[in-house]
Parts: structure tokens; C-alpha cells; sequence
């Protein structure tokens, strides 16, 4: 099933799941249900592009483990998608659902294309082909998606209006992270940075730092990273000092205005050449001596190769998947205080949870309700790792696995599955 590279997705993903297996002593049949997806689709469907011709595209729907509910994860459109990235972030999604309690089981989907170089017309006859193709695996109580990298509510407009003309009704709840105008939740947009730094909070008050003066390093500054520069900005009063995106790095040790960091990327779609911010290597971002480094790009990037340069206090994960299992005991044995992936970013699939509830009562909360459930849930949620980080000397993913992990396999034994 795998291809034999260390730094592939869905290999990292199954060690991880070994190590867990190990930790929780758990049974061989038990560990084996936990290691391979429960379904996966692999789809091919033809696209009309502008200039005349026809397309073919390719696609992946994986459906992890439905255990603890119907499969949730988003759809990420990237032209590098493999099965196996969609593999690993499946089973990533079915521990974040866990860790947080939600009753709700881990998938993800992706498509192979660059939408850089789809026009909006190509993108959404991209989105709409590729709920075609998938429309009778999904549904509300069957598999929910979401945004991912490179999708947005407007694409998640398209889909939900592509999938309810196949049913013949409105189903708003089949997908989440939808626009407010039909049935998404307030507080959604920015919920994977809120929640983030919610557990940020709490870490900061374990070590002892104190926000309000606390340096912070952005890598990645899509949905997520742009987000939590603005939040930890105005929450807390920390200063960031280096952003970067697929395109480079600049740092301001005055420290940047996320706001004038945002309108800056809006306009020329990057963060290079921002007022005030001197260029750097993306490899110096990582190293810096910030107090929290946020990680908020893609999946492999502090690795043996270059975990025991970070100097951060806090390593917070908003991307899926950023740090490989080497550089996790580097990072533990040097004592940083790593808020695992699954843990810190489970904020966005928090509210689309919500999102899902207030489509099903179609009772619709305000924001401030979301942010106070928001809060709750990932407060809970880094205490019972932080424990168990604590009890059993592991580190913090190592302990977010032991909890989560616990709970399907309990949902899996009371169902006779295992
Ligand atoms: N794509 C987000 C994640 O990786 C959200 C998933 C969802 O809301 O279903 O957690």
C-alpha cells in the first residue's frame, strides 16, 4: 500500500498508529483494523475547460474509520495529491474527531490540480465533476466534507448546490464550511486558528510565558497562518517577527502589523517584500529564536534534519502533519512544547461539527456562542493531553494518540468490531 519512503504521509501516519498500538497494549486484530482505511475512492472524471477542450481529472474520497460516526474531513485540491497523503490525513482526521469528542468519524478527499491555473469557471466545473463522481458515497450521515488546502466556502457553495440537485432537495448538510448565506456557521472562517490558540493559551500557561510579550514566527500564510498572525495579535498582544509563503520569507524583529502582513498578501499574493520585513530563507524562519513557531504550511516540515535547530519555546501546529516521528523526540528531548497537529488544528473541524448540528436543527447560534463551545472543547481537550503527557512521560502527540485512539478502539469493541 505504501512505497517503501520514510517521508511518505500514510507510512508516518501507520508508525504513529504502531507506536500508539504499543502504548495501549492493544491486540494485533485491533491494531490491524486501526492501520488500513475502512473505503477509498479513486475517481476519474472529464472537465470542460475554456479554451474547448476536455479534461480528465483525478481524484481521492477516503473514508478512514466510521467507528465513533459518519466520516468527516475536507477536500484538498493540490497538483502534488497522492492516495497516500489522502490516506494519512483520513486517519489524522479520525483521531482529531476523537481527541475532541465529536461524534464523528476521520476522511479526507482530494483532487490533483492546480487552481492556480484554473480560471473561477474551470474550478468550479472541477468542483462540481468531483462531487459527481463521489455524489453516492457522501451524504450528511455518511461522510461530510470540508475546505481544505486550496478550497474555500465558495467551492463548498458549488459542491453542496451540485450534490442537492442530484438528490432532488437542499442538503446544506452535507458539506460544512459552507457561506453564512446557506447554512455555515458563524465563527467558522477563522475557527482553525481560534481553537489553535486557545491551546496556545493554555501551553503558554503550563511553561510559564506570557503571551503579551511573547515573539511568534508564521510559516505558511493561507486561511490558517494569516488567521492566527491577526488573533495572536489581538487576543493576546503577541508580536509576530517572520511570516512566510510558498514564495519566501521576511522578518521584522520590531515586529510586523498582521493586518498591514494581510492586505499586503491580498494585493500582490504574497508576503515578500512587505513593508518593514527583511528577506530571509524559509529554513531561517523554522530556526528562529521566537517564542512560539506556528506551523501552518504542509505536511514534512521539521524533520531529523532540522528539529534540533528549532529554538521556539511552543511549536504549534495548524497544518496537518508538519512534523515527522524523528523530529518529534528530537523536539521532545530538547523540551520543546509541541502542540500536536491533531490537537491543535482540530478547532475548524470543531465548529463544522456545529456547522453540522445547526444544519440538522436548523437553528442557527451567533458567534460568540461558537467561540465559548470552541473554546470549552480544545481547553478540555489540551488538559487531557497535557496529562497524559505528564503521566505516562511521552510526548504530546504520542499522548493525543493514547487518547484518542482509546476511544475508537472502545467504539470499535462495543460495536463487535474487534
Ligand atoms: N480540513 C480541516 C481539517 O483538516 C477541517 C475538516 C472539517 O471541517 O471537516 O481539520
Amino acid at each position: 500500500m505504501s512505497t517503501g519512503n520514510q517521508d511518505n504521509p500514510f507510512e508516518i501516519a501507520q508508525r504513529q498508529i504502531n507506536a500508539c498500538a504499543d502504548i495501549l497494549k492493544l491486540d494485533e486484530s485491533t491494531r490491524q483494523g486501526l492501520l488500513h482505511p475502512m473505503r477509498e475512492f479513486h475517481v476519474t472524471f472529464p472537465v470542460h475547460m475554456d479554451d474547448g477542450t476536455t479534461r480528465l481529472f483525478k481524484g481521492y474520497r477516503v473514508q478512514y474509520n466510521d467507528a465513533k460516526g459518519p466520516t468527516k474531513g475536507g477536500i484538498r485540491f493540490h497538483p502534488d495529491e497522492t492516495i497516500d497523503t489522502v490516506r494519512a490525513l483520513a486517519a489524522w482526521m479520525t483521531w482529531k474527531c476523537a481527541l475532541l469528542d465529536l461524534p464523528l468519524g476521520g476522511g479526507k478527499g482530494g483532487v490533483i490540480c492546480n487552481p492556480k491555473e484554473l480560471s473561477q469557471q474551470e474550478l468550479e466545473r472541477v468542483s462540481r465533476g468531483y462531487i459527481k463522481a463521489i455524489a453516492s458515497f457522501i451524504g450528511p450521515d455518511k461522510d461530510v466534507p470540508a475546505p481544505d488546502v486550496y478550497t474555500n466556502p465558495q467551492v463548498m457553495a458549488w459542491m453542496v448546490d451540485e450534490y442537492s440537485s442530484i438528490v432532488g432537495k437542499n442538503q446544506f448538510g452535507v458539506m460544512t464550511g459552507k457561506p453564512l448565506v446557506i447554512g455555515g456557521s458563524p465563527g467558522r472562517g477563522d475557527a482553525t486558528a481560534r481553537g489553535g490558540l486557545y491551546t496556545l493559551r493554555e501551553a503558554a500557561k503550563k511553561i510559564g510565558l506570557d503571551l503579551g510579550k511573547a515573539t511568534i514566527a508564521v510559516q505558511g500564510f493561507g486561511n490558517a497562518g494569516s488567521f492566527a498572525a491577526s488573533l495572536a495579535e489581538s487576543l493576546f498582544g503577541s508580536k509576530i517577527v517572520a511570516v512566510c509563503d510558498s514564495r519566501g520569507a521576511v522578518c521584522c524583529l520590531g515586529g510586523f502589523s498582521a493586518m498591514a502582513v494581510n492586505q499586503h498578501k491580498q494585493a500582490t499574493s504574497t508576503v515578500l517584500e512587505c513593508a518593514g520585513g527583511e528577506c530571509i530563507t524559509s529554513d531561517e524562519l523554522l530556526e528562529m529564536d521566537v517564542d512560539v513557531l506556528v506551523l501552518a504550511a504542509l505536511e514534512g516540515t521539521l524533520t531529523q534534519r532540522n528539529a534540533g535547530r528549532v529554538k521556539a519555546k511552543i511549536v504549534m501546529e495548524l497544518a496537518n502533519g508538519p512534523t515527522t516521528p524523528e523530529a518529534d523526540e528530537i523536539l521532545y528531548e530538547k523540551g520543546v512544547h509541541v502542540i500536536p497537529d491533531f490537537l491543535c488544528n482540530a478547532g475548524g473541524v470543531t465548529v463544522s461539527y456545529f456547522e453540522m448540528v445547526q444544519n440538522a436543527s436548523m437553528y442557527y447560534w451567533d458567534e460568540k456562542e461558537v467561540h465559548e463551545k470552541l473554546d470549552k472543547r480544545m481547553t478540555r481537550a489540551y488538559h487531557e493531553v497535557a496529562e497524559m503527557s505528564e503521566k505516562h512521560a511521552i510526548n504530546m502527540r504520542k499522548a493525543a494518540y493514547a487518547v484518542a485512539v482509546a476511544r475508537v478502539v472502545e467504539a470499535m469493541k462495543v460495536r463487535g468490531w474487534v
